[in-house]
């Protein structure tokens, strides 16, 4: 998506070789023109997937999904990284590891909001490693749901996420995918 690399290279500020920074226009101030223009991409690739559901990780993930929900028409579901007052056994629970923040943490989604004849739409603002998409996709399988594919604003594709992804058999559609980001410069696939 030409505009999004187009503003990747105008305010995205590369913090090292591992980390870009898009937070005046993606994941803490946010463009929600560009929100809106991002869901329709993904409403465009996965039209004909039969998506009844989009699903995502708090908090940076939720403006992305939740345009990409609004063309679909299907409700948005976020997974919680913070436990909620519901019982453990309402939940689907996966563990996430975050190389960015070098911590583990549990993913939750109540079971209401998945069901086993979904079609779940994955949607992420970043995938680095994969770990958060396969903490997703693990969720989805627990409730017998399938995953539909997933849709990615910003790959950083030397990093193994989406090659672990592809590999279990997940379609990953993304928006920008970063070769580099050395020397402070994004290159971009
Ligand atoms: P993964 O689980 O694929 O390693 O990382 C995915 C999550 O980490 C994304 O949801 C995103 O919040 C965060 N993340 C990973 N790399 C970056 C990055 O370079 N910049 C920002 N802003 N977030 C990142």
């Amino acid at each position: 998506m030409d505009e999004l690399k187009k503003r990747i290279l105008k305010d995205g500020r590369v913090l090292s070789e591992h980390v870009l920074k898009v937070d005046s226009f993606l994941n803490h101030q946010i463009d929600a023109d560009l929100m809106d223009r991002i869901g329709n991409a993904f409403f465009d690739h996965f039209h004909d997937y039969g998506i009844t559901k989009v699903l995502t990780i708090e908090a940076s993930g939720i403006a992305v999904a939740f345009s990409t929900a609004r063309c679909f028409h299907v409700p948005v579901v976020f997974a919680r990284k913070t436990p909620s007052l519901t019982s453990v056994d309402e939940t689907y629970c996966a563990e996430v590891f975050s190389f960015t923040k070098k911590v583990q943490f549990s993913i939750t989604v109540n079971r209401r909001f998945l069901a086993p004849e979904d079609r779940v739409l994955l949607v992420d603002d970043f995938l680095a490693q994969g770990q958060a998409l396969l903490g997703l996709i693990n969720i989805v399988h627990q409730s017998g749901a399938a995953v539909a594919g997933a849709g990615i604003a910003i790959e950083k594709a030397f990093q193994n996420g989406g090659r672990l992804v592809r590999e279990v058999g997940i379609e990953v559609y993304s928006l920008a995918r970063i070769a580099s980001l050395i020397d402070g410069k994004v290159l971009f696939l």
